[in-house]
């Protein structure tokens, strides 16, 4: 809010920067790599959403269960898509991803899972589809999990995509970034300037830049929510659900006795809402993110009383 408020925001009549220098400078210098190998886009949807533009002239690959947008861009640009179903207990088979010469998404975390897969499977990927571009999407990697971000520097073929929206709480202000090899960079770049050069307005080039600054309200928003989702996990499996170790900031529920269905219903009618999706494989589950202490303790307050009831 300072930032806003601040003499840097005022010159709106001007167009914004369209290379972005100033955030892209900042986003280099805090991740450890050089600014040839930021890319910046309004929303971390807008950089997948041009990685699929640029990168799946030979098709692209994704799981059965991971972030519906991937199956969604590739539909509307008539991509050819490979979808790869997950183990049965929804981790990744690396064996499903080796020599598929396309181009790979992978959620890490996986949505609506939360579940990581590790740095060497992520190599083995990577080092198998040498001619394609993997992409990792860590939209949620700052809630747990180990990021791939300085392999970029090893590896010509991987993007790493993250967000402004989870982890630093700012999805309002739409800014998602890449890294990867200059040469990547560039082929995001020249679709991004094919049809809009000021994809990033310029109030969040400058919020951008000030919510990096501010390490110390990172770190304490992004582990009040990993110590509220540790809490959640122990009291969610005393009351009967299981579930994967969530690695991100939402759970993946499934209870033993009743239905995610039923539950989500009953759920909406109190006005506490969760994620239901009917879908084959994964209809007896719910994505619960987490939220505050206060939101936390209503649901299971709700959950105790619903399950007792139905005993
Ligand atoms: N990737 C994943 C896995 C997500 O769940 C989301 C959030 N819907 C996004 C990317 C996009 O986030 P944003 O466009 O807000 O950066």
């Amino acid at each position: 809010l300072e930032a806003i408020n601040s003499d840097e925001i005022n010159k709106l009549e001007l167009y914004p920067d369209p290379v972005c220098t100033g955030l892209t400078k900042r986003l280099a210098e805090t991740y450890g790599v050089k600014p040839e190998n930021v890319f910046i886009g309004n929303g971390s949807d807008e950089v997948l959403n041009f990685s699929f533009m640029a990168f799946c002239e030979d098709g692209a690959a994704f799981a059965d269960i991971t972030y519906g947008f991937y199956q969604v861009f590739a539909d509307l640009y008539n991509i050819d898509a490979k979808v790869i179903p997950l183990r049965a207990d929804f981790s990744i088979g690396v064996e499903d991803y080796l020599n598929l010469n396309r181009c790979i998404f992978i959620a890490n975390p996986n949505a609506p899972t939360g579940l990581v897969l590790p740095l060497d499977c992520i190599r083995k990927i990577i080092e198998s589809n040498k001619d394609h571009a993997i992409i990792i999407d860590e939209a949620y990697i700052d809630f747990g999990g180990e990021s791939c971000v300085q392999l970029v520097n090893e590896y010509d073929n991987l993007l790493v995509v993250q967000t402004y929206s989870k982890s630093r709480s700012l999805a309002g202000m739409r800014i998602g970034y890449a890294f990867g090899n200059k040469q990547l960079i560039k082929y995001l770049n020249d679709v991004k300037y094919s049809f809009n050069s000021y994809t990033m307005n310029y109030p969040s080039l400058v919020i951008g830049r000030a919510a990096l600054a501010d390490r110390a309200y990172f770190e304490e928003t992004r582990n009040k929510i990993i110590a509220t989702r540790e809490r959640v996990k122990k009291e969610l499996a005393g009351l009967g659900f299981t579930f994967g170790d969530s690695m991100a900031n939402f759970l993946f529920i499934t209870h033993e006795k009743v239905a995610a269905r039923e539950l989500f219903e009953a759920l909406k009618i109190k006005k506490i809402y969760v994620r239901y999706f009917n879908k084959p494989r994964i209809d007896n589950y719910l994505r619960v993110t987490i939220g505050t202490d206060e939101e936390m303790d209503a649901l299971l307050a709700f959950f105790r009383d619903y399950l007792k009831k139905k005993a």
